[in-house]
């Protein structure tokens, strides 16, 4: 008789739970809890297989782009986030026809030329549509171009240079990927500067698969000479041949620039509770370049952002700070995205408490880097006490992050973090044809949904600040 009662009260505790969802901060459990509940769901994958199955490709300016915007904000709606559709204009390249022959090299039997494998570079300009024919100069780094100066003009540039292998294998992909795709950036500039035709790079890619990389060049309006980015085996042929003498190739390339498109980046709230007004961003970048359906980069950097709330609304969690999903409009070729955000919401930067971008591929996740001030380290051991259990307890502090897209708020005082991921093979797709949904492991990106959303959670709930980014630590 006496059990009834106690029942009854067990059983309107449970429902009243229901109505009122939980609020249980960085407790162990509900840090366990998170854990868990991602690694239980493959939320994230469908979302990725969505994003890259049902619409591939999404540059800036493009119908995949605008689809994918619609896409993420009804996933995010049906969540019951609060989504809204912040306007950017963005750049609107759109690649044409693409090929290349050496039609001349010293012991070129008659008869015979030797195709080139290679991509346009995003805002590379055009060739005549029946192209360009011009004698190639071979060059390994800014130095060699300045001391051949006087041979650039109405010739064709190739940066030779190779991609570190063994740096990538070391732990060092991102290294390695900026010691060649300074010369996408600088290199092609500097060719159209000193009077090139066309200024070519050897691929920023880490395994050679005969495989072109496309990515941004350095040019502008006014200056866009062509500019392609050529198979690594590519490059060394042709500076192989240049080594035995003069190399001359036809170039085809009909890229356009078109005006300036509207586009949006897409911002979905997860209202806080007593702090609502202080923010925690977690993102990645929504567009991706056109060649693969960026699959790796960046849709799983999105997916697993939006299945931050995803897992959260299941367990019916809710932060004390508003998690706000942020869904990037043109990372890969402008920036404008960013940049919108920072001057919509320049007066209420102090707001945001901290942001979160995921723009490294899902490889194994073993931790996070965070540019929070060194003081606000040893707040977060439950966290990775929390995550040891998949490996993704590292936390590394660095004096800037400048991620793709929080670079900005970053500079504004909002530390910023990002998950320390095993890049050793992203760089073999990244921006090329083969970036697709293939490339995903579903246990990697169930690892990395729980660190995303545990990392998220964390910091929507830490009772302590962690301080604002301040710059380099002063000695
Ligand atoms: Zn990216």
């Amino acid at each position: 008789m006496q059990q009834k009662p106690l029942l009854t009260l067990i059983a309107a505790a449970l429902l009243c739970a229901g109505a009122h969802a939980a609020t249980p901060g960085n407790d162990p459990a509900a840090l366990n809890q998170i854990r868990e509940a991602a690694l239980r769901s493959d939320w994230a994958f469908e979302r990725t297989a969505d994003m890259t199955d049902l619409i591939g490709p999404r540059l800036s300016g493009s119908a995949g782009y605008a689809a994918a915007v619609t896409q993420v904000a009804e996933a995010m709606r049906k969540l019951g986030a609060k989504v809204t559709l912040q306007p950017v204009k963005v750049p609107h390249w759109v690649r044409g026809a693409e090929t290349a022959a050496l039609v001349e090299y010293k012991g070129r039997p008659a008869g015979v030329s030797q195709k080139v494998v290679l991509t346009a570079l995003g805002g590379s300009g055009a060739t005549p549509a029946g192209g360009l024919t011009a004698q190639v100069i071979v060059v390994r780094n800014f130095d060699e171009l300045k001391a051949r100066a006087a041979e650039v003009k109405g010739r064709i540039v190739l940066f030779n240079v190779p991609f570190d292998q063994g740096l990538a294998a070391g732990g060092q992909a991102g290294q390695a990927y900026g010691q060649v795709v300074r010369y996408r950036g600088g290199g092609t500039r500097m060719a159209a500067e000193m009077g090139a035709v066309a200024a070519l790079v050897s691929s920023a890619g880490g395994a050679n698969y005969r495989l072109p990389h496309t990515g941004s060049s350095g040019l502008q309006d006014g200056a866009r000479i062509p500019a392609a980015a050529v198979t690594v085996e590519d490059a060394q042929l042709m500076a192989r041949l240049a080594a035995r003498g003069p190399v001359s190739m036809h170039l085809v390339l009909t890229p356009q620039t078109l005006p300036d498109a509207d586009s949006f980046n897409v911002i979905a709230d997860y209202p806080g509770t007593d702090k609502a007004d202080e923010i925690v961003i977690v993102s990645g970048h929504l567009d991706s370049w056109d060649l693969g359906t960026g699959a790796n980069d960046d849709a799983t950097g999105v997916a697993s952002a939006m299945a931050v709330v995803e897992t959260l609304k299941r367990l019916d969690f809710r932060p004390r700070r508003t998690i706000r999903v942020i869904a990037w409009a043109n990372e890969e070729n402008g920036g404008r995205g960013a940049a919108a955000y920072l001057q919509g919401y320049k007066d209420s930067v102090h707001h945001h408490f901290a942001a979160i971008e995921s723009d490294a591929g899902s490889g194994r996740p073993f931790g996070m880097r965070s540019s929070a001030p060194q003081s606000a380290n040893k707040l977060f051991a439950p966290l990775q006490a929390a995550l040891e259990p998949i490996g993704a307890a590292a936390l590394q502090r660095a004096d800037a992050l400048s991620t793709g897209d929080l670079g900005g708020l970053e500079q504004a005082g909002v530390p910023s973090f990002t998950p320390l991921i095993d890049t050793s093979d992203y760089f073999h797709y990244h921006h090329t044809a083969a970036d697709t949904l293939d490339k995903v492991d579903p246990q990697n990106l169930r690892k990395h949904v729980a660190l995303m959303t545990s990392l998220t959670w964390f910091l929507a709930n830490v009772e302590q600040p962690i301080g604002r980014w301040s710059g380099p630590v002063k000695q």
